[in-house]
């Protein structure tokens, strides 16, 4: 997926620095080897001092980018980021109340791929901090008090298990009990959660009749398209925002383009599946960008008159 970033020049010896070497190299062996064989994050911002864009392929400094939210300075380029940092991004500091963080996946039906897939949880939690796929809660985006969830396309994919469309149903739920606004920021490459079957499957459809309710009481329901945002996520929630928002050349879609070119045997538009393309074509309402956001929600929400 486009986001996968390699990178990180030699420049970026800090991070080995910082953790002491293993005993059996010295720091000058670690520096020079390109890779440890450290477990490394499969997908979200490379460590190091340097990130290379995917857009423009400019050596930018880390630290430039992330004043910009993650976004390249040279050409906007939209980096991930995490659930957690999204957060942090759009909500008043120190706002943001989580909800239903007790609700933890299990494996019901003892799925293995490659790794059992009750170890695979323990794995991901240990490594994105998160306990599932989606984060959800309450909290101010410039002083107006929101419903809120987010998923993270580091956590299997962001794809939609059962504690995913719990979470995001019990949301959906309490926006329309507390009439607030309802805003969701899809982040995942993955539809349902393969590892948990038909369990997975249903989440769609209580989503959707959540959204359907809360579609009637009133509510205003904007959902944020961010890289990536495809299969049953895209078939669901992401795609029935009353406003329909993405971010700036965002991948967007159910099957992914093989699939697509495999079965139906068409020569496909280049950029087909991305936020300008769909722009165009009428399935998002606008394209934001990420340091907008903030602002471009509140003002959507006023003038919906939420
Ligand atoms: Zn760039």
């Amino acid at each position: 997926m486009t986001q996968r970033q390699s990178t990180v020049t030699g420049r970026t010896a800090n991070a080995t620095a910082a953790t002491p070497a293993p005993s059996d190299a010295s720091p000058l062996q670690a520096s020079s080897s390109p890779e440890r064989p450290r477990p490394r994050p499969k997908r979200g911002v490379p460590e190091g001092l340097w990130l290379k864009c995917n857009g423009c392929q400019a050596t930018i400094y880390r630290k430039e980018a992330e004043k910009m939210l993650n976004v390249c300075p040279q050409c906007g380029f939209h980096w991930y980021v995490s659930a957690r940092q999204r957060i942090d991004q759009l909500f008043d500091p120190g706002t943001f109340e989580q909800w239903d963080d007790q609700l933890l996946p299990t494996d019901p039906l003892g799925f293995s791929d490659k790794k059992p897939y009750a170890k695979r949880i323990v794995a991901e939690q240990k490594r994105t901090g998160l306990s599932d796929a989606a984060l959800t809660g309450t909290g101010m985006i410039r002083a107006r008090r929101v419903a809120c969830g987010v998923t993270d396309s580091s956590f299997i994919m962001g794809s939609m298990g059962s504690v995913v469309g719990e979470r995001l149903a019990r949301l959906v739920e309490r926006a329309t009990a507390q009439s607030l606004p309802l805003i969701i920021i899809s982040a995942s490459g993955g539809g349902a959660r393969m590892h948990e079957g038909i369990l997975s499957l249903m989440q769609m459809a209580k989503v959707s009749a959540a959204l359907a309710r809360y579609s009637e009481a009133g509510g205003l329901f904007i959902s944020v398209l961010t890289n990536p945002t495809m299969g049953g996520v895209a078939a669901s929630f992401a795609s029935l925002g009353d406003l329909v928002f993405a971010e700036p050349r965002a991948l967007i879609g159910f099957a992914g383009p093989r699939t697509i070119k495999a079965t139906i045997r068409v020569e496909l538009p280049p950029g087909f599946q991305t936020s300008e393309f769909l722009l165009e074509h009428g399935f998002i309402d606008r394209i934001i960008a990420r340091q907008d956001l903030k602002s471009e929600i509140a003002r959507a929400i006023d003038y919906c008159g939420d």
